[in-house]
Order: structure tokens, then sequence, then C-alpha cells
């Protein structure tokens, strides 16, 4: 006998039970499912991998602030991070890593244009 938890409310219920004795819920997997183990170190890669995709995508509208460049960079490192995710939310981390690198290449090239800019000004008022 194992313990699996009730698709319905949640609480932990034998895999014998025919049904829940919390709500009653009756289904029809319940005896014949077996009990996956849990995959603890995959949530936290998802984690970061979300947070990573979240960070990318905050990171553009906030490009022309100090924000912008931070949120890339740590979108950047929390999507490699992410990146060893095992479902699906890898194409978050994947996201978060292409988002990250676009804004902080965007960012590198406003900083580029801008110092540019301010030595050529700087050239012609001298
Ligand atoms: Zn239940």
């Amino acid at each position: 006998m194992s313990l699996i938890r009730c698709n319905e409310c949640g609480s932990t219920i034998s895999n014998q039970a025919a049904f829940c004795p919390q709500c009653g819920y009756r289904p029809d997997n319940l005896n014949r499912r077996v009990t996956r183990p849990a995959p603890a170190p995959v949530q936290s890669y998802s984690g970061m991998a979300i947070a990573s995709l979240v960070l990318g995508i905050t990171s553009i509208p906030t490009i022309a602030t100090i924000i912008g460049p931070i949120c890339a960079i740590i979108g950047f490192v929390l999507g490699i991070c992410g990146s060893r995710a095992k479902d699906k939310k890898h194409g978050c981390a994947t996201a978060g890593i292409v988002l990250s690198a676009v804004t902080l290449a965007i960012w590198l090239v406003i900083v580029l244009v801008l110092i540019f800019a301010a030595s050529y000004t700087a050239g012609q008022t001298l």
C-alpha cells in the first residue's frame, strides 16, 4: 500500500481506497495508478526557468533604466541553471536566456552608441 494525492481535494489517501474519505471523490484511475516518484530537483529548476523568462520579459521595457540590464543578467544566469529542468519548463529557460541575451546585446549597443556620440560631440566642441 502506498499513498497518493486525491485529484479533487488534494488530501493524501491510500491507493487501495475506492474513493477519497475526505471528499468522496471516486476517480476511475485511483486504484490503477502507479505512484510516481516526486520530481523534487526538477521543481527548483522549473522555478529558475520561469523566473528567467519573467526577468527576460521584464528587462525589455526597463532596458533604458538600470533595472533592465540587471534583470537581463540575473535572467540569463537563472536561464542557464533552469535549462537543467527536464520538463517543458526547459522552453521557458531557453526563452529567458534568449530574451536576456537580446536585451543585454541591445543595451550594450545603446551604451556604445552613447559613448561614441559623447566622444564625437566632445571632439566637435574641442
Ligand atoms: Zn478528496
